[in-house]
């Protein structure tokens, strides 16, 4: 279980994030949309605290940091927790596929060589790329490298795994082939925290959806419930943009 409490970002007076509470449970598929601005991915880049958060409390099972009184210890930790998939992919260029997807097996979680190699293996097999291991980022189109990154998220077996706008950067005759992946995971019981712009892909697949506004959280509920029964007017101004 992930436990959010009072999340609150700031960059130069502007509250970008403000006393967020958020509880999400395993298995979950929680979709987070909202407009451009709204600090969707200041919230995810500070569940794992790439973005360090002015202050909150972020539990993740028994690991709890409280950001005002932050323990180098428990920050790795929690970094280790968790696998992020951006949306310009963030791959090693100098490194194959494979070798991107053992790279943390070996150095995070100090795996060997060998064993790292078969786990690398397994994931780039189950993402559908057994045939292009041995190929550099370069070499890959858009769609496959994206898939090697979701391989290098799940491999670490994280307890969650955070999407930021994972298929925008595509062209979008490849946004499919990711986003089938993506579901394969979400079905395989991996809990997930998705920021995304496709509507129907959330509606499908997500478990909950949160809109975010202004650094708050102005609805979450279920897919029928936030896209049919949207209960505030910023989210019905919201969504009409979309349909
Ligand atoms: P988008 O849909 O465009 O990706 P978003 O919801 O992900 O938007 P964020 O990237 O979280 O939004 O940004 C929220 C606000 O915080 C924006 O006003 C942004 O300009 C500001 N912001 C984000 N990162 C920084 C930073 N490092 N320094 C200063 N301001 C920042
Ligand atoms: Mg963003």
């Amino acid at each position: 279980m992930i436990e959010i409490r009072g999340l609150t970002k700031s960059f130069h007076k502007h509250k970008v994030l403000d006393h967020i509470d958020l509880t999400i449970q395993k298995g979950d598929i929680v979709a987070v949309i909202g407009s451009s601005g709204a600090g969707k991915s200041t919230l995810l880049r500070s569940i794992n605290l790439l973005e360090v958060p002015d202050e909150g409390i972020i539990r993740i099972d028994e690991l709890q940091v409280d950001i005002s009184r932050k323990n180098k210890t428990d920050v790795l930790e929690l970094r280790r927790s968790t696998a992020m998939v951006f949306q310009q992919f963030n791959l090693f260029r100098q490194k194959t596929a494979l070798e991107n997807v053992m790279e943390g097996l070996i150095v995070v979680k100090k795996i060997a060589k060998e064993e790292a190699r078969k786990t690398a293996a397994l994931h780039l097999g189950r993402v559908g790329l057994s045939d292009r291991m041995n190929h550099y980022p370069k070499q890959l189109s858009g769609g496959q490298q994206q898939r090697v990154a979701i391989a290098r998220a799940l491999a670490m077996q994280p307890k969650i795994l955070l999407f930021d706008e994972p298929t925008s950067a595509l062209d979008p005759e490849l946004v499919g082939e990711v986003l089938d992946t993506i579901r394969k995971a979400a079905e395989e019981g991996n809990t997930m925290l998705l920021v995304s712009h496709e509507m129907n892909f959330v509606r499908k697949v997500a478990t909950r959806v949160l809109f975010l506004d202004q650094g708050v959280i102005l609805e979450d509920g279920s897919p029928e419930e936030v896209f049919s029964h949207p209960k505030s007017d910023r989210t019905k101004q919201f969504l009409t943009n979309y349909y």
